[in-house]
């Protein structure tokens, strides 16, 4: 359904047909339109992953919310990027003696009422102290606490019924291997918290997105959840200890595995997109063809104005050839406002079915 209909409203119709067919026709693949999935938030705008940051995504028109999941000490379920707490909070300055050697302040060394005590603001990088992104809201202003992911969906359906708009979620599972090394399993915890809020299948909006892919298969096959589920891609290079070649994951053998356990990817923008060749035209992967052919969603990270890729003046262009030009069927951005914006002129459509 949702492919046939963009076929009609695009004249990139030959890209699309290619595509068409093997395009999955179930759940959310049918919403219609491309969906924007609001990148922890309408993060451009207010530090990630706080709730005035969800606040506004949904303000916005985001299809999607994004929630990364860590677990703290007392194994509740905090809605935080990384592992790690100094990125985006005072915890260094809190709590000087509670860093690990590596120098750094995990989330599970701390309990759920320590981390609720701590400021959170726009994320510094930890070796310069500078801002990550120097033109968003300014680092100094610390009005803002982590939330757990019971708070954040509380609000989500809030705002839903206030709105009369209803926004998903699409829940990540962090480094949900290294939670269990730690004697955390983080799995039960988060299909605890999203059976208890009505997320069962993805009548119910709902994404889960990890990278690892034993805890995606141990979703599908063990637990059984009809929860959508989609492999991230990133570079070994990234995380050399992860047990996962995702550049053979990459591969037309590897995206049919994929499929076995999974109902998309979400690849890197750099694994899709690899700047210009010797003429100015854009070099692309095959990557978003294959995944359609293996029956996947592409679900692409991350579109930024202020992080634009080789070869793209504006976000505009960086929109039309992910939305247009590749066909994806949906993307993680920073700036849903625009996202929301630009597709309503390459697409002609507002919002899902
Ligand atoms: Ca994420």
């Amino acid at each position: 359904m949702r492919r046939r209909t963009v076929l009609f409203l695009l004249p990139m119709a030959t890209v699309m047909t290619a595509t068409a067919a093997a395009t999955p026709d179930v759940g959310p693949a049918s919403l219609g339109v491309p969906i924007v999935i609001a990148h922890r938030g309408a993060s451009a705008y207010l530090p990630e992953h706080t709730l005035a940051a969800k606040a506004m995504a949904h303000a916005m028109g985001a299809d999607f919310l994004e929630q990364d999941v860590v677990l703290t000490r007392d194994g509740q379920a905090i809605v935080l990027h990384d592992l790690y707490l100094e990125g985006v909070t005072d915890v260094a300055r809190r709590f000087p003696d509670r860093a690990r050697a590596d120098g750094r302040w995990y989330a599970i060394d701390f309990s759920l009422a320590e981390i609720r005590s701590l400021r959170l603001h726009e994320r510094l990088d930890p070796v310069t102290g500078q801002p990550v992104f120097p033109e968003r809201f300014p680092a100094e202003i610390d009005l803002f606490r982590i939330h757990t992911l019971e708070e954040e969906l509380s609000l989500i359906r809030g705002l839903n019924r206030s709105t009369g708009r209803t926004a998903g979620i699409y829940v990540e599972l962090k480094h949900p291997a290294w939670h269990i090394a730690e004697g955390l399993d983080p799995v039960p915890v988060l299909m605890r918290e999203l059976d208890r809020a009505g997320y069962r299948g993805p009548e119910d909006r709902v994404y889960i997105q990890c990278f690892e892919p034993d805890t995606l298969k141990r979703l599908r096959e063990v637990i059984g959840t009809r929860i959508p589920l989609i492999q991230l891609i990133g570079e070994n290079a990234w995380s050399p200890d992860l047990p996962v070649d995702f550049e053979r994951m990459r591969t037309p053998e590897g995206l049919a595995a994929v499929a076995e356990y999974a109902d998309g990817i979400g690849p890197w923008i750099g694994q899709i997109h690899q700047g210009l060749d010797e003429t100015g035209a854009h070099r692309t992967t095959r990557l978003v063809a294959d995944a359609h052919t293996a029956g996947l969603l592409v679900h692409p990270y991350t579109l930024r104005r202020d992080a634009l890729p080789e070869g793209f003046g504006d976000f505009e262009a960086l929109l039309r050839f992910f939305l247009v030009d590749q066909g994806v069927d949906g993307v993680f951005t920073d700036h849903p406002d625009l996202a929301v914006r630009l597709r309503r002129v390459f697409i002609g459509k507002d919002q899902p079915e």
